[in-house]
């Protein structure tokens, strides 16, 4: 605290400094927000900030022989406040006064600590999910990652850090503790935060901490949290989170240790490249975006889940997929069983509310509603087997939770439990009767007026209601005589008179006194309703598990339905992949009616094809469909084509495009020279590798020469490989790679009318590469262009001799054969005559 003046810090404040500083040695730079009467304070250093972050003026804390700034918020705009204070990546504690203010100091208490990762208040949460991740290192890295939202618990190590990387790119945590092994290496930390820009907190990665926090939550420690990293990691995001949750952590009940070579290798630039959430450009469409059909919260954040981790399982494949073509085959089933979704809550987070035991009642109302609809939703599945069915038995098991919140809870009850009127009449006998005599009471009171009217004969006579007299008698002053002695004068106006009558005191206290008793009883009943369901939190967790997969898999079969999307043929060991008329669904949403389809095929014989063609022609496309086809597929869902043979890829490697790290302050070249190293380093046979472009960020020979010795390498690995290129020397690779196949998108110049694209993919390398030509479509002025079309010509000359010379110097001519040097001949003539 920044004070001025000699004098001792006045109480109020003391207790801040002593409040701000038990939060700051738990979390350092939360801003503490301290209510005082209507307003939440800051003060300080503090105040400095908030005010600055809040944009909300900074006034002074004065008294004669001190000062200190000060800047507040009223108390009903806490919560946008908090939201901004998180969305600036600054933690928050809120320090509630607990006692009526009286003479003296009012006693505080931190009643939240909310910091990005670990808010569970709705209206503080998008509808996604919300991951706090630790890391630490030992033998490789681990990673644990919690939801403090919905309960859900993972974790998974990893040998490098580039996968750790991948993964939490792919997780999106919002809030990330580093063990100090690496929060201490500042240039590793300062990467991280390039990579990562999340809040980084702090936390305890003390092993044997680790291993009490498991304890206590999960009452074990899993046998498969194996190495002392695992233990750390995972024991340090039960800490922090048992922190920001004052010690409430029931909705966590499992950890699941994932193993991430489970899972279709998705490096995060194959995220980025092929747009699965974050497009390219500003008002881009992702992937998700056109899969996302779901009509629950949950289903969307379990969408998200399966396309960040597409399956290599075949029986899980075919599962999905055989759960997507029953809900498409049957249009009345999924008809009926999107239009109960569209009506359920978020059981997910619903169920971690009552886990927790944090329900309002509104909450609890919420998840009868959601939980009603189930049996509907089980009826609908009756008759389904597979996924469908394991969904269904999923769903079963708590009617009686509905009966029993049913009996309890009123339809519409109020968001607050403490304001009474939301247990049923008739579930509590004891209830019923303090509601019956307060009712009781208060029809007497509604009979009074017209009563002492009769008795008094004053018609008139008003029964009226304040804060300060309570119920009252009011006469104006032409019948003052009329009154009769029983009444007891409490007020004068100018034209009449106030009365009380000793038996209308004693009916008030009594109705005051009632239905606080029955606030109180309510409060308990409904306090041990919610601690009763929280028996139920698994099976909860249960049925929001299978809905939110229902809603998938439904979503999935509309979107295939709406477009024609086709049931892709899982081969599990086939070489093979084979897409007839296959679309890029979101190129194909944008270019309407006028998307051109396309056929590939990839395996035994053609495993690498290289296309050409010129700019703009839709090479990028065609590698796109191909490799959001095969992700498609292993998530389980149709795909965009009209026929599909997919074999199971172990990773889909991309390297698309110049995606510039500026933030990271690597040249494009050295982005595309690491990416393209992880994918040299990661492709095997099972691989699908799509390159655009490779080489573009150097000279063109450098470009050239890396372009062809990474596509010869891969054609060793035997991956399946698309590799779009400007480089028309490649081509020439066709003959002495077996395997090596020779695609370009077709386009047709016309004398003066320029360049006519067809997007359609045919045999063959391109004639040439119309570089020139877009640059004149793309309004380069005519001398321009028409001096490039000039150079180009010299150049290719230059490259073809420079072609020659390499060939040549390479000649062993003891051992050539009179046949080969003719054939050698042959081509060097066609590459000087263009290719004819
Ligand atoms: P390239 O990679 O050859 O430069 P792109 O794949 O980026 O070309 O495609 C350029 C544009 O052409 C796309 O934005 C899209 O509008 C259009 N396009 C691409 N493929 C198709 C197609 N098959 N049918 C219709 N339009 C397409």
């Amino acid at each position: 605290m920044k004070g001025t003046g000699t004098g001792a810090l006045p109480p109020m404040l003391e207790q801040y400094v002593r409040m701000r500083d038990e939060v700051a040695a738990q979390l350092p730079h939360a801003i503490l927000l301290f209510q005082v009467g209507d307003f939440y304070e800051t003060f300080g250093e503090d105040a400095e900030r908030a005010a600055r972050l809040l944009g909300i003026a900074l006034t002074h804390k004065s008294s004669r022989d001190f000062s200190t700034p000060m800047a507040g918020v009223p108390l009903r705009a806490l919560d946008q406040n908090v939201e901004r204070l998180l969305a600036a990546g600054v933690c928050v504690a809120v320090a509630d006064q607990v006692e009526e203010p009286g003479s003296g100091l009012v006693e505080r208490k931190v009643t939240h600590l909310l910091t990005p990762g670990t808010v569970t208040e709705e209206r503080h949460l998008s509808a996604d999910e919300n991951y706090l991740a630790a890391v630490a290192t030992g033998d490789g890295y681990a990673l644990a990652l919690l939801d403090v939202s919905t309960g859900e618990f993972r974790c998974a190590a990893f040998h490098t850090r580039s996968a750790l990387y991948d993964e939490l790119a792919r997780c999106r945590a919002r809030e990330v503790l580093l063990a100090p092994e690496m929060s201490g290496n500042a240039a590793l930390k300062a990467d991280f935060q390039t990579r990562f820009p999340v809040m980084l907190s702090p936390a305890n990665f003390d092993e044997a901490v680790g291993r009490a926090e498991l304890r206590a939550v999960l009452n074990e420690v899993p046998g498969s949290l194996n190495s002392a990293a695992l233990v750390r990691a995972c024991g340090a995001v039960l800490g922090y989170a048992r922190l920001t949750q004052q010690g409430r952590l029931e909705m966590v009940r499992r950890v699941v240790r994932f193993e991430p070579g489970a899972h279709m290798r998705l490096s995060d630039a194959a995220v980025r490249a092929l747009e699965l959430f974050v497009p390219q450009s500003p008002q881009g469409v992702t992937l998700m975006d056109v899969l996302c059909q779901t009509r629950t919260a949950g289903g969307k954040r379990r969408l998200r889940a399966w396309l960040r981790a597409p399956l290599l399982d075949e029986l899980s494949i075919r599962a999905r997929l055989g759960g997507v073509e029953a809900l498409t085959r049957a249009p009345d089933l999924r008809a009926g069983v999107r239009s109960l979704l569209y009506r359920a809550h978020d059981l997910e987070r619903l169920a971690a509310r009552v886990a927790t035991r944090r329900a309002t009642p509104r909450e609890v109302a919420a998840l009868a509603r959601t939980l009603d609809l189930l049996p509907e939703v089980v009826a609908l599945l009756a008759a389904q087997d597979g996924l469908l069915g394991t969904v269904r038995a999923r769903l079963g098991g708590l009617p009686e939770v509905v009966t029993r919140i049913r009996a309890a809870l009123v339809d519409d009850p109020p968001i607050r439990a403490g304001d009474g009127g939301l247990i049923r009449d008739g579930f509590h006998e004891e209830l019923d009767a303090l509601r019956r005599d307060a009712l009781g009471h208060r029809e007497w009171l509604a009979h009074l007026e017209l009563s002492e009217r009769e008795r008094t004969g004053i018609g008139s006579l008003k029964v009226g209601y304040n804060n300060v007299f309570g119920y009252y008698l009011e006469v104006t002053g032409a019948h003052l005589g009329k009154v009769p002695t029983d009444y007891r004068q409490i007020a004068t106006l100018k034209d009449r008179a106030r009365f009380t009558r000793p038996d209308l005191r004693e009916r008030e206290r009594e109705i005051a006194r009632l239905e606080a008793a029955a606030g109180r009883l309510e409060l308990e009943v409904f306090t041990e309703l919610r601690d009763s369901l929280a028996a139920h939190a698994e099976a909860l967790g249960e049925a929001a598990g299978a809905l939110s997969d229902l809603d998938v898999l439904a979503g999935l079969a509309e979107l295939a339905t709406e477009h024609g999307w086709v049931r892709p043929v899982t081969r599990p060991g086939g070489e093979d992949a084979r897409l007839t008329q296959a679309r890029h669904p979101v190129v194909e949403g944008a270019t309407g009616g006028r998307y051109v389809p396309n056929d590939a095929e990839l395996g035994r014989g053609r495993h690498v094809l290289l296309l050409t063609g010129p700019n703009m022609a839709g090479k990028s496309t065609y590698l796109r469909t191909v490799a959001i086809c095969a992700l498609l597929h292993q998530i389980g869902s149709f795909v965009p084509a009209a026929g599909a043979e997919l074999p199971i890829y172990d990773a889909v490697h991309t390297r698309i495009g110049a995606s510039d790290d500026l933030a990271g302050g690597r040249s494009t070249f050295m982005v595309e020279m690491s990416e393209l190293a992880g994918i040299l380093h990661g492709a095997t046979a099972r691989s699908l590798v799509i390159l655009d472009e490779v080489g573009r960020g150097t000279s063109t020979l450098d470009g050239l020469a890396i372009a062809q010795a990474a596509l010869e390498h891969l054609h060793a690995t035997g991956a399946h490989t698309l590799f779009a290129t400007h480089y028309f020397e490649l081509t020439r690779l066709e003959g002495d790679h077996p395997g090596l196949v020779n695609l370009h998108v077709a386009a047709e110049e016309d004398e003066g009318q320029g360049l006519t694209f067809y997007h359609q993919v045919v045999p063959g390398a391109a004639r040439q590469s119309y570089g020139v030509e877009v640059a004149r479509l793309a309004g380069l002025p005519a001398p321009v262009t028409a001096r490039a079309g000039r150079l180009l010509g010299a150049l290719n000359t230059q490259g073809d001799d420079a072609q020659m010379r390499r060939d040549l110097a390479a000649l062993d001519l003891g051992r050539l054969t009179p046949l080969e040097a003719l054939e050698l001949l042959h081509r060097w003539q066609r590459g000087l005559l263009g290719g004819e």
